[in-house]
């Protein structure tokens, strides 16, 4: 049986369904490479996040980061949902904004925010701003100043500590183009500097210790390296936070290797750690938030594709063509990123062998799939990858100009197109003859 996620299963016709939706029907009315998003899983890791925070009594946030997938239909549910987003461009804020979404509830991010995008997001009133270095701090209070207006804003620290899948490590983030150092004082350098400006209302700290993990360890030892930070800031200016925003990065399955904690888990040892801190010191418990991306959309996306040409070497690879693959999924290419798969079509017992899923693009590295056990795949089958929904249609792009994929959410056998089908039309409508 392959790996199933949210509210998928087989019908009677042995199709792969989602969300109450078949998908061979959706593949035949919005054409392959396709993407689908199972909303009700959505809001599931949504709620996740969001019910236990509240459950726990805690003021919080919970920040969904666009960039691992936003459209206005995301934007939508997230407001529904009552998350918040972070966003790293105006363009995000754009889109955001255009959704409806509150300006209060967006937060923004990024290590090079430009003049343009801070002046932007300064006059749609979006609620935090999330100060990285001290040039954007001078930008900021400029544009601030010349408005004459106030602005909440956190600043980002890298704590030391480097998280990834299953370890963290102490001292390896030091080296991160991301936020203020703490060991060289630049820290409290900036805190200095942000507490002494008319203009910046600081709310509270930021960290964001990495991507893809399983178990909490990097979060409790963040946690401690910050409040022992926070606790020597209070003693030394008497300035205490109002906000601890311990980033995202919470890790999900792609493959049966996969094993990360569960959402819930990984808020309550977070909270936990937090109020075992803060009790420790005798410093006062701040609000949690929190900034969930890959976590809340990856195993919600499916991309169905309609397989095509193989081409065999024996004793050597065998190798399946899809319709899609680098300009939908660039992560396999991009860092080596590992998918599952099956055919959603029908449900096949014949013998398995290693088959290796390559997409259509000019590039020998547009492999999605490496050597996975299938049964035989012919032409016109459907090949479901799962898990696509994170850093996936994010990072689309028109290589060899082929077309951007439609993206439908389904939920209780009803479906909505959320992003059409690029055109060739669309294609050209940049160019100038
Ligand atoms: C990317 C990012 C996130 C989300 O990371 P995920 O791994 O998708 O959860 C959250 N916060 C910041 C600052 C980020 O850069």
């Amino acid at each position: 049986m392959p790996l199933l996620f949210g509210t998928a299963t087989f019908n009677e016709s042995e199709h792969l369904t989602i969300g109450g939706c078949d998908t061979v029907t959706l593949a035949e009315k919005y054409g392959t490479p396709l993407f689908i998003y199972d909303v009700a899983h959505i809001r599931e890791r949504a709620r996740g996040f969001k019910q236990t925070l509240n459950s726990l009594g805690v003021k919080n946030k919970v920040i969904y980061a666009s960039k691992a997938f936003c459209c206005l239909a995301m934007y939508k549910l997230l407001e529904e949902e009552e998350l918040g987003c972070d966003v790293v461009s105006a363009g995000e804020i754009y889109t955001a904004i255009k959704a409806g979404m509150s300006p209060e509830n967006i937060e923004f991010h990024g290590n090079n925010k430009t003049k343009e995008e801070l002046l932007y997001a300064v006059e749609q009133g979006v609620g935090t701003i999330i100060i990285d270095n001290f040039y954007e701090i001078e930008l900021l209070s400029a544009i601030l100043k010349e408005k004459n207006q106030k602005q909440h804003v956190l600043f980002r620290i890298t704590p030391g500590i480097n998280a990834e899948t299953h370890d963290y490590i102490l001292t390896g983030q030091v080296d991160s183009k991301f936020g203020f150092d703490v060991n060289s004082g630049q820290a409290t350098q900036a805190l200095e500097r942000i507490l002494a400006d008319d203009h910046l209302v600081l709310k509270g700290v930021h960290c964001h210790i990495g991507s893809q993990i399983f178990s909490a360890e990097g979060f409790l030892a963040a946690v401690e390296k910050m409040l022992t930070i926070l606790n020597e800031w209070k003693q030394a200016f008497g300035y205490s936070v109002d906000v601890l925003n311990m980033g995202g990065g919470f890790g999900v399955q792609y493959t049966e290797a996969d094993d990360p904690l569960e959402p819930e888990a990984f808020v309550k040892a977070i909270v936990n750690s937090v109020k075992g801190q803060c009790a420790l010191l005798d410093y006062a418990f701040p609000e949690i938030w929190l900034e969930p991306g890959r976590s809340i959309i990856a195993e919600a996306g499916t991309t169905i594709y309609t397989v095509g040409s193989e081409k065999v070497i024996p004793e050597v690879r065998h190798y399946v063509s899809v319709d899609g693959g680098m300009g939908d999924n660039i992560r396999p290419a991009l860092y080596g990123a590992k998918y599952d798969g099956f055919l959603a079509n029908r449900i096949s017992n014949e013998q398995q062998s290693p088959k290796t899923i390559v997409g259509k693009y000019c590039e020998s590295g547009d492999v999605l799939i490496k050597d996975i056990e299938l049964p035989t795949l012919r032409p016109e089958d459907l090949f479901a990858v799962t898990s696509t929904g994170a850093y996936g249609y994010s990072m689309a792009n028109n290589y060899n100009r082929n077309l951007k994929p439609a993206v439908v959410f389904v939920e209780d056998g009803h479906e909505k197109l959320a992003i059409r089908r690029e055109t060739y039309e669309d294609l050209i409508s940049l160019d100038c003859e």
